[in-house]
């Protein structure tokens, strides 16, 4: 299977300067392994706080 790097950066919310950004694969693996999610979870405002980890995600996603 062929990389998908130039479709998968158009979609790629990612401020922080990564090798990463558009291997979707290594960026999920790598944030998976911290405890983390990718930047694409949160909103532009929120993945600008470079704040990766679950319980930031489940505190701006409470109702
Ligand atoms: S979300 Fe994390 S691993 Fe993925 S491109 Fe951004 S900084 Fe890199």
């Amino acid at each position: 299977m062929e990389c998908r790097k130039t479709e998968n950066l158009k979609m790629c919310n990612c401020t922080y300067p990564c090798d990463k950004k558009g291997m979707c694969c290594e960026c999920i693996a790598y944030h998976r392994k911290r405890g983390e999610l990718p930047a694409c979870y949160f909103t532009d405002e929120q993945e600008r706080t470079y704040n990766r980890s679950i319980s930031y995600f489940v505190k701006m996603n409470k109702r």
